[in-house]
């Protein structure tokens, strides 16, 4: 089985090498050629384009940064439907709008080319341990096909129900976590302008029904002031405003999300996008001019 991979990033580039690692042959493609040539040197082909990844491709990976990117690669000039062969199978695992994810798929269907939207989590670490959680939205057959290449990538692979629930699945995790860490920093600045220990209070409360994996993973960040990212405040706006559009489209409430998008706007207008969503306390910290540190 031939895979093209194209989006060689902080994601891409390991989940790349795992599958080179577990004797898939791959060719790459990314605008970055310190990327590619990486993948080259581990035993990857390259071609500059993806139309010309597609064409000798059965399965072809996309991993980019949002909506647009995936239009461009799959859709535009010199992309993956000019060069797909019928029943190939476009796997995106990029986090972008479900309902893009259904336009591009029904682009690729006039070809005969199936798409699944297979959107990850778990960051960098569980990307280049091969531990990511992967959420699978497209029909049961091409599921069946690229399972076990997910597998490689995956600590679980998930088929959650036809095109788009990949990503509709991966909005609703983004919405959670965002709503925990807002939780979180509303509670520890609390508790520090209250002359309260922030960490007694993180420890107090971690075994008990507000402990989770969030608190857990980000309240030692916090309380050491690292907002080195990690997953950067930027790319969850951008999840954000997908899932905010997509709630528009189902016509569904969420004034938690348009709370969590406003601060970290305000963050990323200051210069903060980079840093990890954990530095969404900074947005409470200035209001309540207080600093939550160990
Ligand atoms: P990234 O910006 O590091 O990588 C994106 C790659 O796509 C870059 O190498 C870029 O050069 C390439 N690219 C962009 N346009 C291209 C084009 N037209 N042709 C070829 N290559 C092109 O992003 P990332 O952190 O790897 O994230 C990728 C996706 O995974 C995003 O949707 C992100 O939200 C999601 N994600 C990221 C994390 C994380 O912790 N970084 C975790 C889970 C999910």
């Amino acid at each position: 089985m031939m895979i093209g991979f194209i989006g060689l990033g902080i994601m891409g580039k390991p989940m790349a090498k795992n599958l080179l690692e577990a004797g898939y042959s791959l060719t790459v493609n990314d605008l970055n050629k310190g990327a590619v040539d990486e993948l080259v040197a581990a035993g990857a082909k390259s071609l500059p384009t993806a139309k010309e990844v597609a064409a000798v491709s059965d399965v072809i990976i996309t991993m980019l940064p949002n909506s647009p990117h995936v239009k461009e690669v799959v859709l535009g000039k010199g992309g993956v439907i000019e060069g797909a062969k019928p029943n190939s199978i476009v796997v995106d695992m990029s986090s972008i709008s479900p309902i893009v994810s259904r336009e591009v798929s029904a682009e690729l269907a006039k070809k005969q080319v199936v798409m699944l939207d297979a959107p990850v989590s778990g960051g960098e670490p569980k990307a280049i341990d091969g531990s990511l959680a992967i959420m699978v939205g497209g029909p049961e057959e091409a599921f069946a096909k690229v399972e076990k290449i997910l597998a490689v990538m995956g600590g679980s692979v998930t088929l959650v129900g036809e095109i788009g629930s990949g990503n509709i699945t991966k909005l609703a995790n983004q919405i959670m976590v965002a709503s925990n860490i807002a939780g979180m920093s509303e509670a520890l600045v609390l508790a520090t302008k209250a002359n309260v220990d922030p960490e007694k209070v993180f420890k107090a409360i971690r075994g008990g029904l507000a402990g989770s994996t969030v608190l857990d993973a980000k309240a030692p960040l916090v309380l050491a002031g690292n907002f080195k990212p990690g997953f950067r405040i930027d790319l969850h706006i951008k999840d954000l405003q997908n899932a905010l559009d997509t709630a528009q489209s189902v016509g569904t409430p969420s004034p938690i999300s348009e709370a969590a998008i406003e601060m970290m706007k305000s963050l990323s207008s200051e210069g903060k996008g980079s840093d990890d969503h954990g530095g969404l306390i900074q947005w409470y910290e200035k209001q309540a001019k207080v600093e939550v540190r160990s």
